[in-house]
């Protein structure tokens, strides 16, 4: 089986300092996290920022900063976020790309979130993977629900992402795929062979939904964005969650992807190779 590959998604839209003071919202801050979330075990980065009132923020200058205040320091796989909630106009959401990331999440279709809707319109998918092709930044599909797997082997079949493709499902969020086993191991079937995948499991699904995709071969996206307790009542640190997904792969027999392990397994090209 492939070496696990972690993501911390350590910052998201949604958790604030009143809620937990753990999460990491200035440039600075962020970028301390992820080192010691890599010192822990993980090898990409899921970024978002935010601006002074903690809220998300689609300003490219941000997630520079981010970038700079790692380089030299980390071998980490940067990911950007294109999601929307920072902004849903097409030139917000795609100038971050020119912060040149090895990789970005690219979800393939609109979501019904309880109070809003997480609008992802086919022009506004088709521009984000065309910048995504020209920068040469590799896509994680953010799947909702199984209808944007096939937008995404769409993308693939009209040449505007090369396979081998790499998908996350987004699980137990309200209006995305709950988050039960038997809806991953069909999401796992309606993906290409060649394809990888990792799974975000949303509250304390994290930690069940990160078990199966162990088992299952999959990867895992663990962090502060999509959860915040360590377990009930208790809350989490980012390189805690990493630290525990790491503990468990190792107990169930799989060892985890170092940061350059990681890029061979998801054929990352050669743009932050040593
Ligand atoms: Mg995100």
């Amino acid at each position: 089986m492939q070496k696990l590959i972690i993501t911390a998604a350590v910052t998201g839209s949604i958790p604030k300092k009143s809620k937990t003071p753990h999460v990491p919202t200035t440039p600075q801050e962020i970028a301390d996290c992820a080192l010691r979330c890599e010192e822990a075990g993980a090898s990409i980065l899921h970024i978002h920022v935010r601006d002074q009132q903690e809220k998300p923020s689609d300003d490219p200058a941000l997630f520079a900063q981010v970038m700079d205040k790692l380089k030299g320091r980390t071998r980490l796989i940067l990911q950007v976020s294109t999601g929307g909630r920072a902004g849903t106009d097409m030139e917000s959401r795609t100038r971050r790309l020119q912060t040149d990331p090895e990789m970005a999440s690219l979800t393939t279709g609109s979501v019904n979130f309880p109070n809003s809707v997480y609008a992802n319109p086919p022009d506004l998918i088709q521009a984000l993977a065309k910048e995504m092709l020209r920068f040469h930044i590799k896509p994680e599909m953010e799947v909702f629900d199984l209808a944007m797997i096939e937008n995404a082997l769409r993308l693939e079949r009209e040449g505007l992402t090369p396979a081998p493709l790499h998908f996350n499902f987004v699980m137990g969020l309200p209006g995305a795929m709950p988050a039960k086993v038997e809806h991953l191991v069909h999401c796992r079937s309606c993906i290409p062979s060649d394809a990888t995948w990792t799974v975000s499991g949303i509250g304390p699904a994290q930690l069940s939904m990160g078990v199966h995709a162990i088992l299952m071969g999959g990867h895992v996206r663990v962090g502060l964005e999509d959860n915040i307790y360590f377990k009930k009542g208790e809350l989490a640190t980012n390189e805690r969650l990493v630290q525990r997904m790491v503990h468990v792969s190792r107990t169930l027999g799989r060892e985890t992807a170092s940061p350059d392990e990681a890029r061979d397994i998801l054929g990352l090209g050669e743009k932050n190779r040593t």
